[in-house]
């Protein structure tokens, strides 16, 4: 892939101070915001993008822009520190979906109710799938008021927002007035204001629980891959429920390595075996499974074993091979009958 020069992509010179390619990145990333594309331009905006912020996550960084300069590549998707979690880039950009309004009407202020986890399952288990218990700590609605937070249930309209749970809002941006719908903090966005508050919640509708939840994860999961489990997340007050992420962590294996789908092992064979050929008996996931060695076969060689892989994740009738690798093995200890032998060979040798 060629090498994409990030002063090109933000409309920069090499000298331009940070400020001007501050400001060039915000103008781009506001004209190319894939939220103003028409539907048939959305693919080529969102690549757009995703250029913008690639370029500008390395030119606004000193030791990434140093590192660039000296022809480096910008590194965005192999360093996830780089993904705008820290620094000016997140700052900023936030800024620009916030300011913008780009995310719309009220999503930008909604909470974040999805919970993310981590488990570490055995190698095996990612292979043929497994089923597991997981105790997580959430909130959930409030028993005693069922998530209303009221004690009574009895509410009166919100007098800040009328009821209608937002307030109109003016607000100066370097791109000119904006006006936004925002919710109204008053009453949290639901229009209505309880009379007495739940006393087991002090209003919130939510309580704090240890769950227990049985999650199944399906066979041919890989390392990292993450499970989203929909509505395990956090409740609100409303009684909406966010999204739990499992993050699979997979333990190595003895023996298999894993590819994808295909499995990789490296199998020793004698000297004698390798050079007379025959059956041996190589172990898989599910087997022992007998293959033919030929005559003569190199350190190195590899069988294919084929669909004796890991089965694919979104289609169960698709399976990985397996791959072994013949390591032919060169006797370190030899009894005296085999050095005899040996040594016969070698005149042999010597003699052809
Ligand atoms: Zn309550
Ligand atoms: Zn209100």
């Amino acid at each position: 892939m060629a090498k994409k020069d990030y002063y090109e992509i933000l409309e920069v010179k090499k000298t331009d101070s940070e400020e001007t390619i501050k400001k060039n990145y915000k103008k781009l990333a506001l004209k190319y915001h894939p939220d103003k594309a028409s539907e048939d331009k959305k693919k080529e905006y969102e690549e757009k993008f995703k250029e913008i912020n690639e370029a500008y996550t390395t030119l606004s960084d000193k030791e990434k822009k140093r590192k660039y300069d000296m022809g480096g590549s910008g590194g965005f998707t192999q360093d996830s520190s780089s993904r705008g979690r820290q620094g000016g880039f997140s700052d900023i950009f936030e800024d620009l979906l916030r300011g913008s309004g780009f995310h719309g009407g009220f999503q930008e202020e909604q909470e974040d109710l999805d919970l993310h986890y981590q488990i570490t399952i055995e190698f095996t288990e990612a292979v043929f799938g497994c089923e597991k218990e997981l105790s997580i700590k959430k909130d959930i609605p409030c028993k005693t008021c069922n998530g209303t937070g009221s004690k009574d249930n009895k509410f009166e309209t919100c007098k800040t927002c009328n009821g209608q749970g937002r307030i109109n809002k003016t607000q100066t941006t370097p791109w000119g007035t904006m006006r936004r719908t925002v919710t109204c903090n008053e009453c949290n966005g639901e229009g209505k204001i309880t009379k007495d508050k739940c006393k087991n919640c002090n209003g919130s509708g939510t309580e704090n629980s240890k769950e227990k939840i049985k999650i199944k994860i399906p066979k041919g999961i890989d390392n990292g891959q993450t499970i989203r489990v929909r509505g395990a997340g956090n409740a609100s007050k409303n009684n909406q429920t966010g999204d739990l992420f499992l993050e699979i962590q997979v333990k190595p294996h003895k023996i298999f390595k894993r590819d994808g789908f295909d499995i990789y092992i490296k199998f020793p064979v004698t000297f004698a075996r390798a050079a007379l050929g025959g059956e041996i008996s190589i172990p898989t996931l599910t087997k022992e499974v007998k293959v033919k060695l030929a005559k003569g076969t190199e350190s190195g060689a590899i069988l294919r074993l084929k669909e004796h892989g890991i089965p694919f994740i979104n289609n169960p009738y698709q399976t990985g091979d397996q791959f072994v690798e013949i390591k032919v093995e060169t006797p370190k200890k030899l009894s005296k009958a085999q050095i005899k032998l040996f040594k016969e060979l070698e005149k042999l040798d010597e003699e052809s």
